[in-house]
């Protein structure tokens, strides 16, 4: 009778549902969404506490069940049922508080969806499978700290608040489940940045976490997009492109831009030695920088303006990433090893170089 791959596990242990409720600290002003209600075993008690609650529900059948559940019930001019998948809706409606028995397929999403409001509920009480929950509170240097944890840590404070066995649920998942509380960051304590900037910047640093940052940020697609965006940046804000940073080229920073070197395997050790991994590079000059160098002397000798705008653009965005990254000192930094500070300082220092992410 329950659909799987709706991810419907029915809690059945009422005291869970209380807990989940409670943790909330509902107040009689608040409006709650919750996702995915099921049969409503959650709904009904934060109707209680609430002024409203709206349920996004994906399968109609669930959706009217708990429609018919509080029918009748004063209960039932507070709830309000949207019919549909809450991942498909451009934006959350807007909450005080949001709560879940979360279908564990869109855990991710869900998260990523609060976060990335203007406006976020102050709370969320969400059930989660205890992999994904250990994610979330997953520090630098742990095996699960991910591109999720740095923005829930971020974006919000995370506290794990109760373990939930599977035989609380009907039919049983076939793993533990955890309760988590997310305080998002609202009003003036939320950071004063856009989130799919700060977002697009730890997908670079995350699609590879075990690389050092410098291999992320110069991968071909990477800095294409940079000088894609750049371009736009500078067309927009009426700025020139600046070429002055080519001059200062030669003047070489440490360490090296080679991506070759840091690929497959063997980087766990090279960061448990911790002393890098490219001695016998360090010498060598960056593949841009010699293009930088020859263009520079071919321009000069002709004493006209490089003839190839295009490729001027992309080596001054690769000249800007290599200052970045060198100034923030994080090049050789892996972002597995990096926190939440890091991250800000690098996209700072971007956005200083007029670098966008999204
Ligand atoms: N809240 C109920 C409880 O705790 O007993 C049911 C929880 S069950 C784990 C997840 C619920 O989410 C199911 O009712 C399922 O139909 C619904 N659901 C699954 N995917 C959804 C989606 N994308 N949008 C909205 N609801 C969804």
């Amino acid at each position: 009778r329950f659909d799987k791959d709706f991810g419907q596990h029915i809690l059945k242990n009422p005291g869970i549902s209380d807990a989940i409720v409670e943790k909330a600290y509902l107040k009689p002003t608040d409006v709650v969404l919750e996702v995915g209600p099921g049969t409503g075993n959650i709904t009904v008690r934060a109707l209680e506490k609430a002024k409203k609650v709206i349920a996004v529900e994906l399968d109609p059948r669930m959706g009217a069940e708990v429609t018919k559940r509080v029918q009748g019930t004063p209960l039932a001019k507070k709830l309000e049922v949207i019919l549909g998948d809450v991942i498909k809706m451009p934006e959350l409606p807007p909450c005080d508080a949001l709560i879940s028995n979360t279908p564990y397929q869109i855990s991710s999403p869900l998260i990523f969806k609060m976060l990335a409001m203007p406006n976020p509920p102050r709370i969320a009480v969400l059930m989660f499978q205890r992999e994904f929950a250990k994610r979330l509170v997953a520090q630098p240097g742990d095996a699960l700290y991910s591109r999720l944890s740095v923005n829930v840590n971020f974006w919000a404070t995370c506290r794990h608040i109760m373990k939930v066995g599977k035989q609380n649920f009907k039919p049983p998942p076939k793993v533990e489940s955890d309760v988590v509380r997310i305080e998002p960051l609202i009003g003036s304590a939320r950071p004063n940045i856009a989130f799919e900037e700060f977002d697009g910047l730890l997908r670079i640093a995350f699609n590879r976490k075990n690389k050092t940052l410098r291999a992320g940020f110069n991968q071909k697609e990477v800095l294409s997009m940079c000088e894609r965006n750049y371009k736009v940046y500078c067309s927009l804000n009426n700025i020139e492109i600046d070429e002055s940073i080519l001059e200062n080229a030669p003047v070489l920073p440490e360490g090296d831009v080679n991506m070759d070197m840091d690929v497959d395997g063997d980087d766990e050790a090279a960061n448990e030695e911790g002393d890098g991994m490219d001695e016998d590079e360090e010498e060598e000059m960056p593949e841009f920088f010699k293009e930088a160098n020859e263009q520079q002397s071919a321009a000069k000798d002709a004493k006209t303006p490089s003839r190839n705008p295009k490729s001027k653009v992309a080596l001054v965005v690769r000249a800007k990433v290599e200052k970045v990254l060198a100034s923030t000192g994080l090049a050789d930094k892996r972002a597995r090893q990096c926190d939440q500070n890091d991250f800000l300082k690098l996209l700072l220092a971007f956005h200083d170089e007029g670098i966008h992410f999204s």
